[in-house]
Formats: structure tokens, sequence, C-alpha cells
């Protein structure tokens, strides 16, 4: 069964979360400070850990510090009521795999939760993405359109791996931009619009539908 580690100091939030995750299917277990959370993971036996970043004693980041410096790959999450840019990149630089500031809807941590469990676990699903002659392979970086490489950026490559994974999906500049880019860039941002641009030069510009209002699709 699949085990989820929380490590969060408000009972009230790890208690709404653990019974949550529970009745999706996953087994919990919850602690209360950074130094326990730090000795579970490190034993193994957890498949992915929601870490509060303001934990007593050793907070979130320097657990995420000491599980990445000793070569940990589980998959963390991090958890904070601080939404200020430079934490996210604090964290997502350290290592950290996603990222949800504090309030946050129980719909929206577990499809995170299911999007880094299927990341981390299951390589012949996740590493190769195909859809109609595109492929992307996520291990070696490498595009493909009809069998011929295309030369993509790490932001690109990301942005397309986005779009590959959710074909026919319209997703919006909102979402893109957290999972492409992780920060809270302004929403007046149009880095995803000319990151858009830069796919269609490439994979040809009918791939990727503008959606008036709501964001982008691939088709
Ligand atoms: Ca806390």
């Amino acid at each position: 069964m699949t085990r989820i580690l929380i490590a969060e100091d408000e009972p009230r939030i790890s208690a709404f979360v653990a019974r949550g995750l529970e009745s999706a299917g996953y087994a919990t277990t919850v602690v209360e400070s950074g130094q326990e959370a730090l000795e579970l993971a490190l034993a193994g036996d957890v498949d992915l850990l929601l870490l509060d970043v303001g934990l007593p004693g050793m907070d979130g980041f320097e657990v995420l510090a000491q599980l990445r410096g000793q070569g940990s790959p589980i998959p963390i999450i991090m958890l904070t009521a601080r939404t200020g840019t430079r934490d996210t990149v604090a964290g997502l630089d350290a290592g950290a795999n996603d990222y949800i500031p504090k309030p946050f809807k129980f719909d929206e941590l577990l499809a995170r939760v299911r999007s880094r469990l299927r990341e981390g676990s299951s390589p012949a699903d996740s590493t190769i993405i195909v859809h109609g002659d595109v492929s992307l392979s996520v291990l070696t970086r490498r595009a493909t359109v009809d069998g011929r490489g295309v030369d993509l950026s790490a932001r690109e490559f990301a942005l397309a791996e986005q779009f590959l994974r959710h074909p026919g999906q319209v997703l919006s500049r909102e979402q893109l931009l957290s999972r492409v880019w992780g920060l809270d860039f302004d929403p007046g941002s149009n880095v995803v619009d000319v990151y858009v641009r830069y796919l269609r030069g490439k994979f040809g510009s009918a791939r990727i539908e503008t959606v008036r209002g709501a964001g982008y699709r691939w088709l």
C-alpha cells in the first residue's frame, strides 16, 4: 500500500489531510517535527512526503536539504503558509517536487499527490509520452516529431510535457505557470504565451490551439 508521510505540527490540518488521503486509499503516518520526518523518510517505507515548512526545531527547508543531501529520491510536496516567490524558489531549488500554499483545497492536494506518485513510481508509463506523431522521452529529454528530432530548451520541454500529458484538455495560463515555472508569477506575465509561440515554431503552429479566455489546448 502506498504510504504518505505527513509532517505537520497543526493537528487540525494533519487530521484533515490524513483523513482525506485515507479515504482516497492511501496509508498515512503523521509526525509533528522535522526530526521525526527526516528519520522516517530516510528509513524508507514511505512513498511520498508532505512537508510543512513551519515545523518546530528543524524546519521543512532543513528537512528537505538533509534528505536531498543524503541522496533520498522520495517525492516531496512542501506545504506552507508563506506564499512569497522567494520561498517557492528556495523550496524548488532545494529539490522539492511541488509546492502547495495554504490554505489549499483537499482536491488540489490529492491531484498533486497522485501526479507526483505517478512520476515517481511507474517509469514505463511516465518516461516516454507519445501523442500522435510526437514523442517525448522524459529521461533523455529528447523530443521527436514523426521520428525526426526537435531541439527544445529545458523550459520548452517542460511545457511540451504538460501539454502531451493532457492532450485535448484546455490548460490555463495559471496552471501552466504553476506546473512549468513553479512560481507565483505575476498573473499578467506573458511568459506562457511566449513559450507557446516557441513550441508552435518547433512542432507546427496547428498543434496548439488558443482557447480564448481559457488557455491553450494541444490537439
Ligand atoms: Ca506549521
